[in-house]
């Protein structure tokens, strides 16, 4: 048995724990992280990445396959486009392949010490890894909780065969003929949309009635009116009851009683995800849970000391950049720099089609205190930009305080406009007012004219609409 002593230790590598350990290594912490499989986490291996990148591999191929069929308006013609998904997976897995080595470069550049296998607390400053060869036991004054979230299992539909999850989706070699969803969430759409455009027939079952319940019905109907456009149909309301006896189908019944038999070669599963709570050692500890989630404060404190929780772990919104922002913010504090969690807001994105982004608070939301708010929206079908790139659909909208114009939210929904998220939260996280992005020169041309056009449209005076 092998024993070492540190300063800071990080259990998981995903973007929480990687981005702390080499924030604690820039500082001068003497860091070690564990890792029981690739260096990445979610994100890199099974999540974020490989997802856009099947995403943009659909897009591709989609547009390929609509100027077969001459119904490119630009007058580009192609002839029996043909995907090999094998070969897509594998061009997919280069990529992460390249980030999680980039990701063990980095943390090797920091000086952190990376420790491979399953980690497990035996009190509160130790703990203990089964490595290939040996138990190395571990003793460190802080540790950094951040191992992360695996799919939701339905007990209804337990992952084998037919039925997988989106580390199965990501990994298929051929498209599925008939693909059922379970779940219209962001992994349900995106990769629903994804396998639509790759030829797959996508039916997705949702529990509510409406897809996306994260953003409100003006900014996910263009996401609906592609989905039709795509052939995908969306059951929603009904609640899926299981596999039919035979396996050949998905039973399901609608709110009105009626029963459905989906017919499916595959059943994707995505009815969220549950924070990694186990497997770790947590029963050795005495770690107050918020929920499902291990509790945390403003410095992502755990209720015991020296002990912190960051990531998907500790709650929503499940965003690697969140966990990002949190693991650089706990470095930081174990250094003995003072900071709190002070953000004003976490984007989101949807990356379906069209595109989904979302900063600080929407219309509704923004009213619900009770506070007169101004709203600014301006539609891509008067954006030069969008027109030369086929995309109209779509708008940005800008939400501020009626007094003083302060902006409380912006949203936007159109092709391409995640890269729009930064300036929307920039905006936010400085504290601009409408008459500051209305003031802000935005080149020509760009999708990103229709943010000042929004905002001076929230002010009365829109130039192009
Ligand atoms: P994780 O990335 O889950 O990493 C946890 C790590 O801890 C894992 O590597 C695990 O092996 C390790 N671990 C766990 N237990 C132990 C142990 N006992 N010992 C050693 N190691 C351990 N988010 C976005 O912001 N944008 C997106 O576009 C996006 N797309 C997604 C697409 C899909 C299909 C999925 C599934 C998720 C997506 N997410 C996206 C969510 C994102 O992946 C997560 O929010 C993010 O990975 C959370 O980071 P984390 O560091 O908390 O945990
Ligand atoms: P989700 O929470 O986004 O969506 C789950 C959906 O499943 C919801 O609409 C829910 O109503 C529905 N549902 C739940 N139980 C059901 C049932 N029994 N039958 C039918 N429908 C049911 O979850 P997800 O899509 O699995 O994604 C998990 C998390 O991963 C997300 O919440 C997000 O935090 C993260 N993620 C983010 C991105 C991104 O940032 N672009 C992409 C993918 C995943």
């Amino acid at each position: 048995m092998k024993e070492i002593a540190c300063k800071l230790l990080v259990i998981g590598t995903g973007p929480g724990g990687y981005v702390c350990a080499i924030r604690a290594g820039q500082l001068g912490l003497d860091t070690v992280i564990v890792e029981m499989a690739k260096p990445g986490g979610t994100c890199l291996n099974i999540g974020c990445i490989p997802s856009k990148a099947l995403i943009h591999a659909a897009d591709d191929f989609y547009g390929a396959v609509a100027m077969a069929a001459g119904k490119n308006a630009m007058g580009i013609r192609a002839e029996n486009p043909a995907i090999d998904l094998a070969k897509t997976m594998a061009w997919k897995d280069g990529i992460t392949g390249r980030l999680t080595m980039g990701v063990s470069g980095l943390l090797k550049k920091a000086g952190v010490k990376i420790v491979v296998g399953r980690a497990k607390f035996r009190d509160g400053k130790t703990v203990a890894v089964e490595t290939e060869t040996g138990q190395q036991v571990i003793r460190a004054e802080n540790i950094v909780i951040a191992t992360g979230s695996a799919p939701v299992e339905l007990p209804a539909l337990p992952f084998g065969g037919k039925v997988i999850s989106s580390t199965g989706a990501l990994s298929l070699t051929e498209v599925p003929g008939r693909l059922a969803i379970v779940g219209a969430g962001y992994i349900g759409l995106e990769l629903g949309i994804a396998f639509a455009k790759l030829g797959s027939k996508v039916t997705i079952v949702e529990a509510l009635d409406r897809i996306l319940p994260l953003y409100d019905t003006q900014l996910t109907q263009p996401v609906a009116k592609r989905l039709s456009a795509l052939g995908a149909e969306v059951l929603l309301g009904t609640k899926v009851r299981g596999m039919s006896a035979t396996g050949e189908a998905l039973l399901a019944e609608t709110g009105d009683g009626e029963e459905k038999r989906i017919a499916a070669d595959r059943v994707l599963v995505t009815v969220g995800r549950r924070p990694v709570t186990e497997g770790w050692g947590r029963e050795e500890l005495e770690l107050d849970m918020d929920g499902r989630f291990l509790r945390i404060d403003e410095q992502c404190r755990t209720s015991m000391r020296g002990i912190y929780a960051i990531g998907d772990v500790t709650g929503e919104p499940m965003l690697a950049h969140r966990a990002m922002a949190q693991g650089e913010m706990v470095a930081e504090i174990v250094s003995g720099k003072r900071r709190n969690w002070d953000k004003r807001a976490i984007p989101a994105i949807c990356f379906t089609d069209p595109e989904i982004v979302s900063v600080g608070l929407s219309p509704d939301e923004a009213r619900a205190g009770g506070r007169e708010v101004k709203v600014g929206h301006f539609p891509f079908t008067a954006n030069g930009r969008a027109m030369t790139l086929s995309s109209e659909e779509g708008f940005v909208r800008v939400v501020a305080r009626a007094d003083n114009h302060l902006v409380l939210g912006i949203q936007a929904v159109g092709t391409g406009v995640s890269e729009l998220s930064a300036a929307f939260s920039l905006a936010v996280e400085m504290g601009a007012r409408l008459e500051d992005i209305a003031a802000t020169i935005h080149a020509h041309p760009t999708q990103s004219e229709a943010f000042a056009e929004a905002s001076m449209r929230a002010l009365g005076h829109a130039l192009h609409v």
